[in-house]
């Protein structure tokens, strides 16, 4: 066999039918829970200016450093493949003046983003994800409010294995006392020079580094909430408390940073132990200091992002079957140029009603367009004959029963409609 000329791009891969209808279903079940309370669809442009980027998830991050998809265009505006969802909405918030309005602001999306990562089951260069954030107010009920429409989609999605991790990051009030007790600690390890420069610039990265003598040399690193402020220790409650009422389990994991540099306070991560080494499937937090950081006034906010690819593959983990195309329910078998012409008619009306109908093409004969039919699986196969035709009738034929029937081709979408419940 030939290979073809083009592929892909190495670390991205096409969805096709029926896994294509299964990662829309997940996107569909994540959004379900968001849409019924009252958050808002928005759409932003899948690239921004590069500086958004850089300010907005953080200098010193691996994303900014290693993975973004950044280029100049023909005007000579440097733009970025957004890596992220978080940081183009906030800056759409703050454009469309939605902060002017009544607060919290709620929103959820759906697209695709795109990082310069090693490719590896899991990771790829280009991955969707469903996100929500929610702008204006530092209650700590949103923060849990977001967890549970998270925990609610991965349980619509019939998942039993997804493990809630929270922690606090602290804010401006905890923060220094913090880092500068983790940078007394992280300057008495052995550490090669590019981790010890990270060590100067942002110490908090370091807890984030995966290598196995990493982690076992940070096993007695300081942890941020045992320097929380009242008024963190608080909130951190809070949030703990109203899972607690909604019934549901999280674990408290006092190491947990991730890859983003604008979190404050409550940071969590949903994760499957069924993935391998890439094991979240999403995660979120509160970046409360977005805003001013990038122009805008004080807006406390708070968000997650699901990633949908990994979702799917944990489906998979827990051999769970995958959502499938929704197919059709009526297949339609011209048999000849002249039924071929009169089926088109009746597919159209058919489909107009509410009846979902494919139609065997090209002149197929009665043997190869009835295994079609069979294949699509459709419940009625509706056959028009020469004969048919000239006695002004259509077969309906019940697939699983072979029982048919001949009905005057006027009342062929009225029957159909009823037998199958529409129109
Ligand atoms: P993050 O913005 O890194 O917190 O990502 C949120 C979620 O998106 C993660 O938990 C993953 O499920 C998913 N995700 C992030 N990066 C990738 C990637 N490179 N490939 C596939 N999924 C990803």
């Amino acid at each position: 066999m030939s290979q073809p000329t083009f592929r892909a791009p190495k670390g991205t891969f096409d969805l096709v039918p029926p896994r294509g209808d299964a990662i829309l279903a997940v996107r569909d079940a994540m959004a379900a829970p968001l849409r019924a309370a009252g958050y808002g669809y928005i759409e932003t442009p899948s690239f921004e200016q590069t500086a958004l980027f850089a300010r907005g998830v953080g200098e010193s991050t691996d994303i900014v450093t290693k993975e973004m998809y950044s280029f100049t265009t023909r005007g000579g505006d440097d733009v970025t493949l957004r890596p992220e969802g978080t940081a183009p909405v906030l800056r759409a918030v703050l454009e469309n003046g939605l902060h002017r309005g009544a607060l919290p602001v709620k929103l959820w999306y759906s697209g695709s983003y795109y990082r310069y990562e090693r490719p590896q089951k899991g990771r790829y260069r280009h991955f969707s994800q469903v996100g929500a954030e929610v702008l204006g107010s530092d209650d700590a009920a949103v923060d849990a409010e977001l967890i549970v429409l998270a925990v609610d989609a991965y349980k619509a999605l019939g998942l039993n294995d997804v493990r809630v991790l929270i922690n606090s990051l602290g804010s401006h009030e905890s923060r220094p006392a913090y880092r500068d007790a983790l940078q007394r600690f992280l300057r008495g390890l052995d550490l090669d020079d590019e981790t010890a420069k990270r060590v100067e610039i942002n110490p908090l990265r370091v807890l984030d580094d995966k290598r196995p003598e990493i982690q076992k040399a940070l096993e007695d690193a300081p942890v941020v909430v045992d320097f929380l402020s009242e008024a963190d220790r608080a909130h951190h409650d809070k949030v703990r408390a109203l899972l607690t009422d909604a019934g549901i389990e999280y674990e408290d994991d006092p190491r947990l940073v991730r890859g983003l540099d604008y979190y404050t306070r409550t940071l969590f991560e949903f994760v499957h132990d069924g993935l391998g080494s890439q094991s979240a499937v999403g995660g979120g937090g509160r970046y409360d200091g977005l805003s001013e950081l990038l122009g805008g006034p004080r807006l406390p906010g708070v968000g997650w992002a699901l990633g949908a690819d990994r979702t799917l593959l944990a489906m998979e983990a827990e051999g769970l079957a995958l959502p499938e195309p929704p197919g059709v329910t009526v297949y339609v078998v011209p048999l000849g140029e002249a039924a071929e012409r009169r089926a088109f008619g009746l597919v159209t009306q058919l489909r107009r009603t509410g009846v979902a109908t494919d139609v065997a093409l090209g002149g197929r004969g009665l043997k190869g367009a009835m295994k079609a039919a069979d294949r699509s699986g459709a419940r009625y196969a509706l056959i028009l004959g020469e004969r048919d035709l000239a006695g002004g009738v259509a077969q309906i034929k019940e697939l699983a029963t072979g029982e048919q029937s001949a009905v005057n081709l006027d009342e062929v979408v009225a029957q159909l409609a009823g037998r199958t419940g529409a129109g």
